[in-house]
């Protein structure tokens, strides 16, 4: 045989070769068949659509969940603010109520009052201690809640009507407006302790804003 056949055999053998190698039919898995290897992936696939369903049907119930969170808070600001529109005349029955409690307060202490505030005008910062208060700022109890417990005169601390809706006296905070919730009102004489002589006299009216 010459050397131009013995290398034209060679050729052809390797193509043989080549062709017997990557035309056979695709390889099963080890430990499968052909047939069991495309069950398997059908089922992958399956579970991978399922899986992607179940994701979408997550991410809508959340995207409803918060359409519906969003609507419910709308409402409650919409609520709030209607309770807020009643606050100034439905505080003004307290201020009535209440009124003659203050008015007293204010009149025990007037003489006492003037007399602080003489002394704070001679002195050159216009300020001296409220004896009043004994400089603490706070008066022993409050002339809106009923017993000195800071709840709100109207709601009794629930915040809600009795339809459930905002109390329009403290808006659905429960809290007293007289002593913020405390207990102790504010000393209406003097601002931290200190009688100014600056400082407005206090109101004759209970302050209801
Ligand atoms: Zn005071
Ligand atoms: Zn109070
Ligand atoms: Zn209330």
């Amino acid at each position: 045989m010459s050397f131009r056949w013995q290398m034209i055999s060679i050729a052809t053998a390797c193509a043989l070769a080549f062709i017997l190698i990557y035309t056979q039919p695709e390889t099963a898995a080890p430990g499968y068949t052909t047939s069991e290897s495309l069950v398997a992936q059908a089922q992958q696939q399956a579970v991978l659509e399922a899986a992607r369903a179940s994701q979408f049907v997550t991410h809508d119930r959340q995207l409803r969940e918060r359409q519906e969170q969003l609507r419910a808070a709308e409402a409650d600001l919409a609520a709030k603010a209607q309770a807020g529109a009643k606050m100034i005349a439905s505080r003004q029955m307290f201020q009535q109520s209440k009124g003659g409690a203050w008015l007293q307060l204010i009149t025990t202490n007037r003489a006492l009052y003037l007399t602080l505030r003489a002394q704070a005008a001679k002195l050159p910062g216009g300020v001296t201690p409220c004896t009043i208060c004994d400089g603490k700022s706070y008066m022993r109890g409050c002339v809106v809640c009923d017993h000195n417990d800071g709840k709100c005169p109207s709601c009794k601390g629930t915040g809600r009507t009795v339809n459930h809706n905002y109390c329009p006296v403290c808006v659905g905070s429960g809290k007293c407006f007289g002593c913020n919730g405390i207990g102790r009102m504010l000393c209406p004489f003097c601002d931290d302790g200190m009688i100014d002589v600056r400082r407005a006299p206090p109101a004759t009216t209970i302050p209801i804003e």
